[in-house]
């Protein structure tokens, strides 16, 4: 989420403090600008806000660009009336265009797809477990378990990925999270990754290292993981866990134009579950512009989460409102977050005139919410 104010009206304090001494001059708005200096302008606000004559503070506004939100959100913030908006349009805008027009390259997703089985087969082969999760896919490209230098185009991380998966120990250990059985160190001796040695197992002591590396460039969706081994690498490792969301929301913004909302995007676990949603949605939208249908109607299809641009202008008096009602822990995360950010913006601009603007309760002292408040500050009750 990004936002900048684009354009507001000059000099604002001076404006609405002109506008309200005008109510009480006999000379003109003019005169008055010319005459208030910007301390004078200033002590003029704060007795204008002590007073909530708010009205003159409409002369004021402000233009934010505000990018990579989510509909959900834009749902939310046109419902606040005064303010003017521009949105990008889905109909004019498609964010598949690419993938309509070509379709995936099957041999490089081929090459990976064997290397990860390679690994997987034989890592399975010398630790003695089970392969038939893969056992499939291992039929059908006739995979026969090969050591690293021995395939054909070999895709290291994800060879590597299917090693892991085939044979990768996740650790109760504190002082370290991954290890392979001793059987595997021909396999990592040839790749030159850094192991050591103890008892029966090879240590992997930096399973952050590792985990980038075998999960980095990878497509949560076509590439082959093994998901609950991922899940529970993450739940292990809480460094790694936070690399692999930023990952995973990368690749949410970059693949499905979409944004998660922060408690989805908390635990890899809730954002994969996201990622299948958005990937079913994106694939039938794909499907029905193919089929001729207008991106108009296509976008049905599309979830909430798809993101969007807005452009929107509000007045002082309306964006008190606007942080009165968004600012509150009430509000939902997104909008809130968004409120926030904005309200930094203008306070950089006019700090006299949103002194104190924000959550009600913060100039209150109390909440107004009553029992549904979220509980800084002690609900008022009438
Ligand atoms: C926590 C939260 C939960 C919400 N949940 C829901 C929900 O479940 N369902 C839902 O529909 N909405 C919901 N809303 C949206 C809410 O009802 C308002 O539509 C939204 O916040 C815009 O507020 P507003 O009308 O004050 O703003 P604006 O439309 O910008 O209006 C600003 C002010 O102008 C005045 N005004 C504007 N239009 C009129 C008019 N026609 N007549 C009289 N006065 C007018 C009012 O004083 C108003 O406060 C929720 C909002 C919040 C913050």
């Amino acid at each position: 989420m990004k936002v900048t104010i684009i354009a507001h009206t000059p000099e604002p304090e001076k404006v609405a403090a002109a506008a309200a001494r005008l109510c009480y001059s006999k000379i003109s708005a003019t005169k008055i600008m010319d005459n208030f200096s910007q301390e004078k302008a200033a002590t003029f606000i704060k007795k204008l806000m002590d007073m909530g004559h708010m009205s003159p503070t409409e002369h004021v506004s402000f233009t934010f660009a505000i990018d990579g939100v989510s509909r959900t959100l834009l749902a939310q913030i046109t419902r606040h009336r005064i303010a003017s908006y521009s949105v990008q349009s889905l109909r004019y805008n498609n964010p598949f265009d690419a993938e309509i027009s070509k379709s995936v390259d099957s041999d490089e997703l081929e090459s990976e797809y064997i290397s990860y089985l390679e690994g997987f087969a034989l890592s399975c082969k010398l630790s003695g477990n089970s392969a038939a999760k893969n056992q499939h896919l291992i039929d059908k490209f006739n995979i026969c378990g090969l050591m690293p230098q021995d395939v054909k185009n070999l895709h290291i991380t994800s060879y590597l990925r299917g090693v892991f998966d085939g044979a990768g120990l996740i650790s109760d250990d504190e002082n370290y999270s991954l290890a392979f059985p001793m059987e595997l160190k021909s396999v990592f001796d040839a790749v030159h990754f850094n192991i050591t040695r103890e008892g029966e197992k090879l240590l992997i002591q930096k399973a952050l290292d590792f985990g980038l590396y075998i999960y980095e460039n990878m497509d949560f969706v076509k590439s082959l993981y093994d998901e609950e081994k991922l899940i529970a690498l993450c739940e292990k490792d809480s460094a790694l866990s936070k690399q692999i969301l930023v990952l995973m929301q990368d690749f949410i913004e970059t693949k499905y134009y979409a944004m998660a909302p922060e408690s989805i995007a908390a635990s890899p676990k809730t954002l994969l579950t996201y990622i299948k949603g958005l990937d079913a949605c994106k694939k039938c939208y794909i499907d029905l512009v193919r089929m001729g249908i207008d991106q108009e109607d296509a976008r049905y299809i599309l979830p909430h989460g798809t993101q969007t641009r807005i452009v929107m202008t509000m007045n002082v008096r309306s964006l008190y409102n606007f942080f009165n009602l968004r600012c509150c822990e009430r509000a939902q995360t997104e909008i809130r977050q968004l409120a926030n950010l904005m309200l930094a913006e203008v306070k950089k601009i006019a700090p006299g005139l949103f002194e104190t603007a924000g959550a009600p309760c913060e100039a209150l002292g109390y909440c107004p919410e009553g029992d549904m408040g979220c509980g800084k500050y002690p609900p008022y009750h009438g």
